[in-house]
């Protein structure tokens, strides 16, 4: 027997009774979110909207059981549930929060939808509504930034307008003569959704009952996927969590970088450039070859934890014929490294180095860690290595 649909007549409405016809163990749980039994049940009528359309289920009660997945198995509908219901009358519940903002995004998907058509030549080939963002594939050329703020703007003028939004019933060829936009081919009489002077297409689903209910339609990112163009857009109550986390980060980068929200794109400029004008110096620093064909490096660093001087060394370690003389004036640690290739003996150097200048350490041939006892004889420290290694 045909579930009733009561969502078709009133999709506003939030409670409802109906007569359990069959309460059956669900044998294998067809949803990811099952971890305990289940329970299907099929009712005479319900207001619970199925997965269809690109429109996620509704979420509820069924007298005392919460309703987890709601599904077409053609004409019925299905409930699962997480405990079982007895035959008989009982009393159903929608989660009106939940089914509320899919209204508002499906039916701002309608207007969304006719707005890249009517004005872009833009149709849609498929709606996905997701718990965070909506998005529409559209097909043809790219959609400009101009066409996505021209449809975005064009659907906004007729939320402003508060159209009213019809469900309209009559079959193929009649709908057809009222200009629905996407054609059928079924029998009987069938069920379309009209945005008054605005669009008119064949729908199952829950809709407002005026275009002001969906609330600001905001157009995000457009990105390829295979032929199409996928346009991510939200609508209503989203609209503004968005905006309002838009804003958050705006505010929070800018406080990072020291500077006012719309000042933000000049100073991450002004930071990059920075940052590649650092990484350029190191580089050349690395790229300075002395006579022989031997590169030292020798570098007094302040403000730099002992474990970057490692980091340092491990790259210059990777350079032919490198010494690197390395040294934090904060703490006298030095650390002498060189690329095997380079031939000096770095445990040697450091130990010249200690018997002129009080302080201690060891290493290798090619790796060298020391502490000097007055950290202010860093620089001195890097001058002695430096010649030892230039006179050897
Ligand atoms: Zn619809």
């Amino acid at each position: 027997m045909a579930t009733r649909r009561l969502y078709y007549d009133d999709a506003f409405e939030t409670e409802f009774t109906a007569r359990v016809i069959s309460c059956e163990s669900a044998l294998v749980p067809s949803f990811p979110e099952a971890k305990a039994p289940a329970w299907e049940v099929v009712l005479d009528r319900t207001s619970f909207y199925p997965t269809s359309g690109g429109q996620p289920h509704d979420l509820g009660k069924l007298g005392d059981a919460n309703v987890l997945d709601v599904r077409d198995a053609e004409d019925e509908i299905v409930h699962v549930v997480d405990q079982p219901v007895e035959l008989g009358e009982v009393k159903g519940c929608i989660n009106w929060p939940r089914r509320f903002d899919h209204m508002q995004q499906h039916t701002g998907q309608h207007l969304l939808s006719a707005m890249f058509q009517e004005r872009f030549g833009l149709p849609t080939f498929s709606f996905h509504l997701g718990t965070e963002i909506c998005t529409i594939d559209l097909r043809g050329p790219e959609p400009t930034e101009e066409i996505l703020e021209g449809a975005e703007r064009a659907a906004n003028q007729v939320v402003f307008e508060d159209r009213p939004v019809n469900v309209r019933y009559g079959t193929a060829d009649q709908l057809s003569q009222l200009g629905v936009r996407k054609k059928v081919n079924r029998n009987g009489i069938l069920r379309a959704i009209e945005i008054e002077s605005a669009d008119l297409q064949p729908c199952g689903g829950t809709h407002v009952k005026r275009t002001g209910q969906i609330g600001l339609v905001l157009v995000r990112r457009c990105t390829k996927v295979r032929d199409d163009w996928r346009v991510e857009f939200v609508c209503g109550r989203r609209s503004e969590r968005f905006a309002r986390h838009d804003f958050q980060l705006l505010r929070q980068t800018a406080e990072k970088l020291s500077c006012a929200p719309e000042d933000l794109v000049s100073a991450a400029s002004r930071v990059l450039a920075e940052r590649d004008a650092n990484f350029k110096s190191f580089r050349a620093m690395l790229q300075r070859p002395d006579r022989d064909g031997l590169r030292i490096i020798s570098r007094v660093f302040e403000g730099t934890p002992a474990d970057y001087l490692g980091f340092f060394a491990s790259v210059i370690g990777k350079s032919e014929k490198t010494v690197a003389l390395l040294s934090t004036t904060e703490d006298g640690h030095l650390l002498f490294a060189q690329s095997p290739s380079a031939g000096k003996n770095m445990s040697a150097v450091l130990k010249q180095v200690l018997e002129k200048i009080d302080g201690k350490g060891g290493g290798t041939r090619d790796f060298a860690r020391g502490r000097l006892d007055d950290e202010a004889s860093a620089e001195r420290a890097l001058l002695l290595a430096k010649e030892m290694l230039v006179v050897d």
